[in-house]
């Protein structure tokens, strides 16, 4: 079967794979692990135990695979990052399938002997925060490696030698593909090993694979794969594995559009690692133009989640025209199993050149705000116009009803 047709026809089958019970954006321990045992009854899964994190929270590789090309791919070190922590455990049902898919399936396990930590943070996962116990960022971490979670990983990795590490990660909804307003739903990257973001034959062969994930999602959604910035970041896990000879890909899951749960951008990071693998898997793959990773637009911060354009704003006899931009932060209920939303007012004034995934031109309405403007917490407040309309913005959401006095 040639590869686009591959994508498409486990594009359209994907529900077949998808493990139900776990949900896109908030995935517990105790659901992992429960999987985990139930994987342990089939053969050719080799599941162990790698450590404990902070709290004492069992930290799990799952094997797979005879293939002589390593690949290391892991979740949630940033444990409020879980959507890739669900595609994984698609991807294993995926290989523990018996189905039309086998030829694919038989020639990807004899190439490539896999690796999966799934969530590698457990402590921040269950408290959906970033840092672990310690509130330290695994992903700032490679060179001190003072977190349990960090050497776990890095002696993994040292003792592994892996010829390819997937860093799986969940980036705000901010992202935009290039200067559009598109948002980014999935972020790629092949980090540099150094601030000249020089390219050597580890990093090329990141790019030439990357360039293949973005080819794949570009058949089911052109405007929105982005490459993400490539700053050298010296203490992170994917700059300093490439250092050591991995050839690393970061996968940003990211936002789209009507996608609040993450369901759609997990679907795409199991297309995104399959066509990874597909790709790994053929000899020929290196003499891809690694180039190409550049026609891959970057990613630019340009959105906001509610942005109001051209409000007019009196102030001691002075008209201002401004626009203010929204955003929400995503918060865990009490029951630690839904979400709510606060929103902040995060910038006021000229903001023609961002965009909202959300956005109202108000010229001709005016906004009462308290002065000085810049109340982070003024997010509930009215827009009136000429009596006849009133727009309300309760916690970051918009509500228009016409009042007519
Ligand atoms: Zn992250």
């Amino acid at each position: 079967m040639n590869s686009i047709r591959l994508y498409k026809n486990l594009f359209d089958q994907y529900e077949k794979y998808r493990e139900t019970t776990l949900n896109s954006d908030i995935v517990k321990h105790s659901e992992i692990t429960q999987k985990l045992d139930n994987l342990k009854q089939k053969n050719n899964f080799k599941i162990s135990q790698l450590g404990k994190s902070v709290e004492g929270r069992e930290i799990f590789s799952v094997e797979f695979g005879q293939g002589k090309t390593k690949i290391l791919a892991w979740s949630q070190m940033h444990g409020d990052e879980p959507t890739a922590t669900a595609a994984l455990f698609d991807i294993i049902s995926f290989f523990s399938t018996d189905d039309s898919f086998n030829d694919f399936r038989s020639f990807a396990l004899n190439k490539i002997n896999f690796h999966f930590i799934p969530m590698l943070n457990p402590d921040g996962a269950e408290k959906y925060k970033r840092g672990n116990a310690f509130n330290i960022d695994i992903n700032r971490d490679a060179l001190r490696k003072v977190s349990f979670e960090s050497k776990i990983l890095w002696n993994y990795a040292e003792k592994l030698q892996p010829d390819f590490g997937f860093n799986l990660h969940d980036q705000n909804s901010y992202y935009t593909v290039g200067r559009t307003n598109n948002p980014a739903a999935i972020s790629l990257l092949a980090p540099p090993i150094n601030h000249v973001k020089s390219i050597d034959y580890t990093r090329e062969q990141s790019m030439q694979v990357i360039y293949k994930i973005f080819e794949a999602l570009s058949i089911f959604v052109p405007d929105n794969i982005a490459r993400y910035s490539d700053e050298h970041e010296p203490r992170s896990f994917g700059d300093n594995f490439v250092k050591n000879k991995i050839s690393s890909i970061l996968i940003e899951s990211g936002f789209y559009k009507n996608d609040k749960s993450k369901n759609f951008v997990r679907k795409l990071n199991f297309i995104a690692m399959l066509a990874a693998f597909d790709t790994i898997s053929q000899i020929n793959f290196t003499k891809i133009d690694y180039t190409k990773y550049f026609n891959i637009p970057e990613n630019q911060q340009l959105l906001f989640d509610l942005l109001l354009r051209n409000l007019s704003f009196k102030c001691e006899g002075n008209n201002f025209t401004i626009d203010i931009g929204i955003k929400r932060e995503k918060m865990l209920d009490k029951n630690e199993k839904t979400f709510n939303y606060k929103s902040k007012i995060a910038e006021i004034g000229d903001l023609s050149i961002y965009y909202g995934i959300e956005e109202f031109d108000l010229k001709g309405y005016e906004i009462n705000l308290p002065t000085p403007l810049c109340v982070e917490d003024a997010a509930d407040f009215k827009i009136l116009k000429n009596g006849i309309m009133e727009f309300e913005i309760l916690n970051g959401f918009i509500n228009a009803k016409e009042v007519k006095k």
